[in-house]
C-alpha cells in the first residue's frame, strides 16, 4: 500500500466517523469507493465518492463532506439497508420459531423462514421484476 492509498483510507475513515457521529445511516462500498446515505433533501439513497467526497442526488441536492458538515440534519434519517433488513427478519422469525409453543406453528414458521430466504436469494440473483 503506497502513501497515497493510506491517505485515501484515512479520509474514508473521517467520512465514516462523521456519519456515525451524526447517526446517519450509511452503507460503505469499499470496492467501489462509494458511501451511500439518504439525501437530506428527498431522503432517497445517494452515493458519495469516498475519495473526492462529492455527491449529487437526482433531486438536485449536491455537495461534499464540507458542505455536509455545515448542514443541519433531520433527526431520524434512515436508509433502507437490505442486508440489515434480511438479518433482522431472520432474527425475528427465529425468535418466533423458538418461542412457538405448538409444533404446528413452529413448522409453519420454519417453512416461512426457508421460503423468505429463497425468495430473497432469487431476487438477489435475478434482480427485481420491476427492473426488467
Ligand atoms: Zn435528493
Amino acid at each position: 500500500m503506497g502513501k497515497g492509498n493510506l491517505m485515501v483510507k484515512g479520509q474514508e475513515y473521517v467520512v465514516l466517523a462523521f456519519f456515525k457521529e451524526k447517526k446517519i445511516d450509511y452503507i460503505y462500498y469499499e470496492q467501489d469507493k462509494l458511501i451511500a446515505f439518504p439525501c437530506l433533501n428527498c431522503q432517497q439513497k445517494l452515493n458519495m465518492c469516498s475519495i473526492t467526497t462529492f455527491f449529487s442526488c437526482a433531486c438536485g441536492y449536491e455537495g461534499n463532506l464540507i458542505s455536509l458538515i455545515k448542514s443541519s440534519f433531520p433527526k431520524d434519517i434512515r436508509l433502507y439497508n437490505p442486508k440489515k433488513e434480511k438479518k433482522e427478519i431472520n432474527k425475528m422469525l427465529n425468535k418466533l420459531s423458538i418461542k412457538s409453543l405448538s409444533d404446528c406453528n413452529k413448522k409453519t414458521i420454519d417453512k416461512a423462514i426457508i421460503k423468505i430466504n429463497n425468495l430473497i436469494e432469487y431476487y438477489e440473483k435475478n434482480g427485481s421484476p420491476n427492473n426488467k
